[in-house]
């Protein structure tokens, strides 16, 4: 019998099969946000920002999640909100949201002080000054900042001018610098792509957010993410993303992949009817175990506690613990161990038998303790997945007697921040 630990994070990079699974698992969550970028992510990027069509299979995947229910759909660029809503072409279903995360609504221009429209205007004027040295440059006025595109002038002349402008008004007091691809931006507001994905996370009430993008601008939206979040970069350069795809193809891609995962699971394609789980209980906590010995559901430590697995009903991120065989995809055999709450899940190599213990023949278990036992028996490579919601001191220990003539791995794979996983060998119990 051999195991491994989960690698830390950072110790390789996650795949393409990695976004797809983690896509699958997002996809059944209650209440799901997706988010995009727009240049560079869901539109290729143009020589004329003007021209920057976006591909679209992305545009009908956006509209087609943001129809579903419990799903949003919301796009975050730089650009002016006008601009972004004419050129994406997407209304009413979509959230548009402009300006770096600033412009929610067209009034937001109506809440710029006195101060603030002036400092723009000496921002414009500062530009048009520094651009006039070559036709190339590109001045992109919004509502409450000033861009400064160079992607098509020469290197030593767009260099110059980015220069003064750092030196310059960038240091003005009360502006802000927001640096993109070939564009530098100065901005009177302090917002981010990252403050408007925490807005649009708490309008909508999303249990987690999918967010791709391309720009250092992205970078503060990656950072907001958290638990069961996806986040994307598209293209090269360093990242706080999770997963990294290639182009704006790549997104349509996986844009239209995650609407047909969320459709079906939302019309319940794959669901386990109630019936066929299994209940595991010590007198003080219950457990639910679906077909597959895959626990699903699990309060502790009493059965009104907090969820420590909830996959029952948010889905595979809502927290599981499964244990399978790593090649067998026959379906096990279920039973409870004669009138007892001890179950057996059994494959033609494999059996798991499941209980939560109370010991010493006690009715019920100790206050603020729960001991959930897994025992697994048989031969061949096992699948060992667990993901859960933690919120109390955890101890995970492995025991196994040591069975000759017998070959068995273990594989893991753990999502638990700060867990140690260890295991313990030739001991019985
Ligand atoms: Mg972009």
């Amino acid at each position: 019998m051999t195991g491994t630990n989960a690698p830390p994070a950072g110790d390789c990079q996650p795949t393409l099969d990695d976004l797809d699974r983690a896509l699958e698992a997002i996809a059944q969550v209650p209440v799901l946000l997706v988010a995009t970028d727009y240049d560079g992510t869901l539109a290729p990027i143009v020589n004329d920002p003007a021209e920057a069509v976006p591909v679209r299979e992305s545009i009908v995947a956006l509209r087609a999640v943001a129809a579903l229910g419990s799903t949003h759909a919301a796009v975050i660029s730089g650009r002016s909100l006008a601009d972004l809503a004419a050129l994406s072409a997407l209304d009413g279903q979509v959230m548009l949201v402009g300006s770096h995360g600033s412009e929610f609504d067209q009034d937001f221009v109506r809440s710029l002080t006195g101060q603030q429209v002036e400092l723009r205007q000496q921002l414009l004027d500062e530009m048009h000054r520094i651009a006039a040295r070559d036709p190339r440059f590109r001045i992109e006025p919004k509502p409450a900042s000033v861009a400064f595109h160079y992607r098509n002038v020469a290197d030593p002349v767009a260099d110059s001018a980015v220069e003064e402008l750092l030196g310059g008004a960038a240091t003005w007091a009360d502006v802000r610098v927001k640096a993109g691809k070939k564009v530098l931006e100065l901005t009177v507001v302090d917002t981010s792509k990252g403050e408007a994905i925490d807005a649009l996370r708490h309008r909508v009430g999303a249990t987690a957010v999918v967010y791709f993008g391309d720009d250092v601008t992205d970078e503060d939206a990656f950072v907001r993410l958290h638990g069961p979040d996806v986040s994307v970069k598209v293209g090269t350069g360093e990242t706080a993303a999770t997963y990294r795809i290639t182009d704006p193809t790549d997104v349509a891609r996986r844009l239209a992949r995650l609407a047909g995962l969320r459709e079906a699971w939302l019309a319940g394609a794959g669901a386990v009817p109630i019936e066929r789980h299994a209940l595991l209980a010590d007198g003080r906590v219950m457990a639910l175990v679906a077909p597959g010995a895959r626990l699903v559901w699990m309060c502790a430590p009493r059965v009104d506690g907090p969820a420590l697995f909830a996959g029952l009903v948010g889905g595979e991120s809502a927290g599981h613990f499964t244990i399978e065989p790593a090649a067998d995809s026959s379906a096990p055999q279920q039973q409870y161990d004669g009138h007892s709450l001890i179950l057996k899940t059994v494959w033609p190599r494999l059996t798991v038998t499941d209980f939560l213990d109370c010991s010493a023949g006690r009715p019920t278990q100790r206050a603020g303790r729960t001991d959930l036992l897994r025992q697994v028996e048989g031969r061949g490579e096992v699948r060992w997945e667990m993901s859960l919601s933690l919120r109390c001191k955890l101890l995970i220990y492995f025991i196994y007697r040591e069975v000759r003539g017998w070959e068995m791995s273990l594989s893991l794979r753990c999502k638990l921040p700060g867990t140690r996983l260890g295991l313990l060998h030739g001991l019985g119990y």
